[in-house]
């Protein structure tokens, strides 16, 4: 029997500059531990520096008890910039590096998941990455249309891929592994700019659920190298209190996807971020990866934006 991978993504930012609230970061991500555990599912932290500095010891127990832990990161250069994407690549090169040598001053290794603030990238990002050795997260954001943050990905793949090397919404070969969050391109937001995705703040559960049905039917019609869901929050949510709005969210997300998987007659498997990796990995060889001529996929045309 296939199995459908489902995974819930959190980043972590607690202490960025806006909130600077890392006590509500705590007992967000002790919640969410708790709801792992009721739940049987999964979480991939992607954390910021800060974050990562104050709350060590829990993503450490977090880590233990089989969640993963990576790294999330907006540049926040005062004056200058918070997206990566408006950076060069020798900035993003050594404000990574940065990051990377401060999460590894914490957690005793470097990571190996990251995920971008806003989804803000550009053509120079996927080399740096594959270069600074992260194998997987979440970099594209398929649909999502904001110029202003530096977020423009067009009808880039929807599913996991290895990213080109010189252009970003296509498939190619940089030995990274994109794992866009699950979303439905014609249901737009925000004026139109980004799609419904299964953010757990966005929307109530009866929503999700259908976003969630949609993109499985889809990944079985299109027999897409492996079945995944991945949702994702913030650590800014009271997810402790058993009354949440959030916490109530995730819990019927999970009960949704729970119920598709047995409609489809699937295996509902709870996984991190690196395993659903690993997954694809073995579905697809990086030897195999090529760049793939633009012409060989227009399915996504159907969704563009004027
Ligand atoms: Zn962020």
């Amino acid at each position: 029997m296939k199995e459908l991978l489902f995974n819930l993504q959190i980043d972590c930012e607690s202490t960025q500059f806006a909130l600077q609230n890392p006590d509500l970061g705590e007992r967000a991500i002790r919640g969410l531990g708790e709801i792992f555990e009721a739940t049987g599912t999964k979480g991939t932290f992607l954390v910021i520096p800060g974050d990562i500095a104050v709350h060590a010891s829990i993503y450490q127990d977090l880590e233990n008890a089989g969640h993963e832990i990576g790294l999330h990161y907006h540049p926040w250069i005062k004056g200058r910039s918070e997206f990566l994407g408006t950076e060069g690549p020798d900035e993003q090169r050594s404000l990574l590096k940065e990051a990377m040598d401060r999460f590894a001053q914490v957690m005793g290794r470097n990571p190996l998941a990251f995920c971008p603030g806003y989804a803000s990238a550009n053509d120079h990002t996927y080399g740096i990455l594959e270069e600074l050795g992260l194998t997987h997260g979440l970099v594209s954001f398929p649909t999502r249309n904001l110029p202003q943050c530096a977020c423009v990905w067009g009808d880039s793949p929807l599913d996991p891929h290895y990213p080109h090397r010189h252009f970003r919404s296509l498939v190619g070969d940089v030995n990274f592994v994109d794992l866009p969050l699950t979303l439905d391109p014609q249901t737009r937001m925000w004026g139109g700019a980004s799609p419904l995705d299964l953010r757990v703040e966005m929307v109530d559960a009866k929503n999700h659920f259908y976003t969630i049905e949609k993109s499985v039917r889809r990944q079985l019609t299109e027999q897409t190298p492996l079945l995944q869901i991945r949702a994702l929050t913030h650590n800014i949510f009271e997810y402790g209190d058993p009354q949440n709005f959030r916490r109530e969210t995730y819990e019927g997300i999970v009960e949704g996807a729970r119920r598709i998987a047995e409609q489809e007659g699937l295996v509902f498997s709870a996984v991190t971020a690196a395993e659903i990796a690993v997954h694809y990995r073995e579905s697809v060889p990086h030897k195999n990866a090529q760049s793939a001529s633009p012409a060989l996929d227009l399915r996504g045309r159907q969704f563009s934006q004027s």
